[in-house]
């Protein structure tokens, strides 16, 4: 007789160790485990020769023409080398340990290697080797750290001996006309394929699963999401437009463009839910002032959250001097507001005598009531997590809200997964606006950027350096400290500040300060610098292994140079072989096609929170690879609702999708 449940408790081999990462892993039966699919396959399947990039992974076979030597350098190292012989051409491999495959190369025999090709060596460094070309040779990659592959295949395909099913859930409609997979043959293939076809048409199964999954809960998120009416915001054009003038600078265009969007839509009965997405220092703050300018004017209060002490006092400054002479009154509430201070502005906040708030997480963290709340500006949106953005939109019921990023997603993108979200951008970059040159250099190299440091100083200009670590106990990564060290040694006498993280905001504002008024030279820091910060003079950004960065962070960074009319100099060091990736940015200024790109690498990580929303993060669908699939199965998840009346299977699809989601509703 079949089982229908196996606890992972009554398997053999499996104890409490492993139990333990099985249960973190929500993973307590061997059922839960045969939907738990491995999200990468190794399939060592041979490669043609003249394909293969140089040190690039690759697999070969070939015939082994020299018997195997042996060499051992110390108890636990020996190297293995022999010739192999692929399509008439020789090739060295050489591989570590494992001594026992040596034995079994014999010259004549046929073997597949896998591992990095150097093409000018002809040497083959193998990470495998497979001396019986019979076997299957697949690696699955379940990604459970602490228990080994082949434990967690062997426990599936004892499950599935055993018996165990899992049940179809997808409607048989869906199933018959895609061709998909049912789900107890996508479970055998995906544990234990034949080869790389078979996986893609099982994956092929889960990607569409995973979509219209993916749909019907966004659908169902946005459903419950209630519609609320507000009166509109009567704003003063005039004054607007009277503020403009007195501007030192003309709007672009696009920042025209986007402010008649706002304005439109203050006007409209329904609450605003706008990201205005631009490059760095496209001008969104101005933007932003001019919402809250149109708010003001309608005798509504703004509210506008940085995520930094730094940038926030930047705006305050920047409001003040704009906005101040035509008697909007404004205020700055941040964890370093002195706490009689803080008292005064909560009571004036309440009264309306404040019409423009600017702050910090403080801004939630300490309760304040709003005398006519209207609109909520979030500059730096991705920074904040969807708990802090809720608690400054939660304050008060249909409020307009206002997001800033230099992070964005591709429109189509965007569109599909945030449908009541309206989107502004700001694309031509102002005239003045200079490139930054970017170079990617080794670390070998620095003296050159030290050298170029130099002669900025003497210009009397400055110079960041970013590190990826404040500390670092490991040799290979440069830290703060290292830098300073560097600096003093080769650049002696130049005045150097540090910031970093782990300082306290009274702290960071006063290095901060110290080098706005050109009292240091270089500013060594961690990525605490990386938004907003605005200083004129600096024309140098040199990041230290930039390949701990992600390209719209390091793109963020670069720009905080060439912010004025003075050249800037981005410098890149890294001595990664896998510089791929920061290429484009040497590529390229445009901060879109550096988000694509980061798309690719990253996916789209938790832009608006998905994540913490009970959004599952996908294992085979990919955003930017499937977008015309995800645009697809979007609109099958909306027809699924008007069929779900016909077809039995679809209603309890459909319904069972939703009961989960209540019950982890529930359960938070
Ligand atoms: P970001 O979009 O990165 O937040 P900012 O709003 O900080 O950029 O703008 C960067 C700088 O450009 C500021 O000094 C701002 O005053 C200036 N700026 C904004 N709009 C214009 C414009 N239309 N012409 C010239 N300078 C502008
Ligand atoms: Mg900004």
């Amino acid at each position: 007789m079949s089982k229908d449940i196996i606890s992972l408790r009554t398997i053999k081999g499996v104890g409490p160790k492993y139990l333990e990462i099985f249960e973190a892993n929500g993973l307590y039966t061997v059922n839960d485990l045969l939907l738990r699919f491995p999200s990468k396959y190794d399939f060592y399947e041979p490669e043609d020769l003249r394909s293969i990039k140089d040190y690039a992974h690759a697999c070969l076979v070939g015939t082994v023409i020299s018997p195997p030597l042996r060499s051992v350098f110390k108890k636990n190292l020996s190297m293995t080398s022999f010739n192999i012989d692929v399509s008439g051409q020789v090739i060295h491999v050489i591989f570590f340990n494992r001594v026992y495959i040596g034995f079994s190369l014999k010259a004549g025999h046929q073997v597949k290697v896998y591992g990095k090709y150097n093409i000018f060596k002809k040497e083959f460094i193998a990470a495998n080797v497979f001396p019986d070309l019979s076997e299957n040779h697949i690696d699955l990659s379940y990604k459970l750290e602490g228990i080994p592959d082949k434990t967690i295949q062997k426990i599936v395909l004892y499950g599935i001996d055993e018996g165990l099913k899992a049940e179809e859930y997808l409607p048989k409609v869906l199933l018959d006309s895609h061709h998909l997979l049912n789900i107890n043959e996508m479970i055998k293939v995906l544990h234990n394929p034949k080869d790389s076809n078979d996986v893609k048409v099982a994956q092929e199964r889960f990607k569409y699963e995973e979509i219209l999954n993916f749909f019907i809960k966004l659908e169902y998120y946005q459903s419950k999401k209630k519609k609320i009416s507000r009166t509109p915001i009567v704003y003063n054009k005039d004054l607007l437009r009277e503020v403009a003038k007195t501007l030192p600078f003309e709007l672009t265009a696009d920042q025209k463009t986007t402010i008649n969007e706002i304005c439109k839509s203050f006007l409209s009965p329904v609450p605003m839910n706008r990201l205005v997405q631009g490059d760095v220092g496209s001008g969104k703050t101005i933007v932003a002032l001019m919402a809250a300018l149109a708010c003001a004017s309608a005798r509504f209060q703004t509210v506008m959250m940085a995520p930094t002490e730094i940038l926030a006092e930047q705006h305050f400054e920047y409001f003040k001097n704009i906005l101040a002479p035509f008697g909007i009154r404004i205020a700055l509430y941040t964890g370093s507001t002195p706490k009689g201070v803080r008292g005064q502005i909560k009571k004036d906040i309440k009264a309306g005598l404040i019409d423009i708030l600017i702050g910090t997480h403080a801004l939630y963290y300490d309760k304040m009531e709003y005398f006519n709340l209207g609109l909520a500006i979030i500059d730096e949106q991705q920074r904040f997590g969807v708990s802090a953005r809720n608690s400054l939109l939660d304050q008060k019921e249909g409020i307009d809200a206002l997001y800033l990023t230099a992070t964005p997603i591709p429109r189509t993108l965007a569109l599909s997964l945030f449908s009541d979200l309206e989107i502004s951008t700001i694309k031509t970059t102002r005239p003045t606006k200079k490139p930054v040159q970017t170079k990617i250099l080794s670390l070998v190299n620095v003296s050159s950027v030290l050298k170029h440091l130099k002669e900025e100083i003497k210009r009397g200009h400055q110079a960041y350096f970013v590190v990826s670590a404040i500390e670092s106990d490991d040799e290979a990564r440069i830290d703060i400290k290292d830098v300073v060290a560097l600096l003093e040694m080769q650049c002696p006498g130049v005045r150097i500040g540090e910031l970093n993280g782990r300082m306290k905001d009274s702290e960071k504002n006063q290095v901060m300060a110290k080098f706005k008024a050109k009292e240091y030279d270089v500013l060594v820091s961690t990525t605490v610098i990386e938004v907003g910060i605005s200083v004129d003079n600096a024309t140098m950004m040199v990041v230290m292994d930039a390949q701990n960065f992600g390209l719209s962070q390091l793109h963020q960074l670069r720009g905080r140079i060439g912010r004025g009319d003075l050249e800037g100099y981005c410098y890149l060091l890294s001595n990664d072989v896998d510089i791929e990736r920061l290429k484009t940015l040497e590529r390229t200024n445009d901060g879109f096609i550096l988000a694509e790109d980061d798309l690719k690498f990253r996916g789209p990580g938790d832009y608006f929170g998905m994540r913490q929303s009970g959004l599952p993060s996908f294992v085979y669908a990919d955003f930017t690879k499937d977008l015309s699939d995800f645009r697809r199965i979007h609109s099958e998840a909306k027809r699924l609702q008007e069929v779900r009346e016909i077809y039995p299977d679809v209603e309890k699809y459909l319904s069972k999708i939703i009961s989960n989601l209540e019950i982890k509703e529930n359960l938070n």
